[in-house]
């Protein structure tokens, strides 16, 4: 299978297996460790149907049969196994942006900084290069605003709050929650992977700088 290879603009099976290949190498380099992160794919908008990780799985021996389908209010129509409990995140940011991927992490970084920016509601990022990876950026003096929001375990008030936040700042191309990990997205599964590695990028620079005493 040609993996990371190209945008492919169908959502279906081949998207599955090639979302289960970056999975992987996501556990491979620590940012979904054990059952943590979870991760979508939208097959068809109308009627509306998305792929879903099924809940408790260990992201290192994930398959492409841990997909469950969902509707748009959650409910399995397709395959077995209990979709995430995150899953209305999921469905949050699909409700208030043109996505057809959404992919969440759980990285040492995105939980550590999500805890020291929360008091400030978000960390602006800029001045680097690897900016341009997010979609419709085209300078490294591009000023990203990544939002952090409460953690919790009501999932229903959280995509609320998720749903909200995305109307209000439609530009922005992800969100950490505090103490818990980054949600972003793609119009394609390719462009989430590229977005989930930009924001980890950047986050461990981030990090890094601090740890460093620079000032920031
Ligand atoms: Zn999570």
């Amino acid at each position: 299978m040609a993996m990371f290879q190209s945008e492919i603009p169908f959502h279906g099976m081949r998207d599955i297996d090639a979302c289960v290949e970056i999975i992987r190498s996501f556990y491979v380099r620590g940012w979904v460790l054990g059952t943590g992160g979870n991760f979508s794919v939208l097959l068809t908008r109308k009627p509306f149907r998305l792929a879903i990780t099924s809940s408790g799985i260990d992201k290192g021996i994930i398959a492409p049969e841990h997909f469950p389908h969902v509707d748009a209010s959650g409910n399995v129509v397709e395959g077995t196994g209990k979709p995430t409990a995150e899953a209305g995140l999921h469905l949050a940011v699909l409700a208030a942006v043109n996505a057809g991927a959404v992919f969440h992490t759980h990285s040492v970084w995105a939980t550590l900084l999500s805890t020291i920016y929360f008091p400030s509601g978000g960390l602006h990022i800029e001045g680097y290069e690897m900016l341009k990876g997010l979609h419709g950026v085209d300078s490294h003096t591009h000023r990203e605003w990544l939002p952090i929001i409460e953690n919790s375990q009501n999932i229903p008030s959280l995509g609320d709050t998720v749903q909200k936040l995305l109307e209000e700042s439609p530009t922005v191309h992800g969100f950490l929650i505090r103490g818990h990990g980054l949600y972003t997205w793609g119009k394609t599964i390719y462009e989430a992977k590229q977005h989930v590695e930009i924001f980890e990028f950047l986050l461990e620079v981030i990090g890094r700088r601090r740890t460093m005493l620079i000032e920031t």
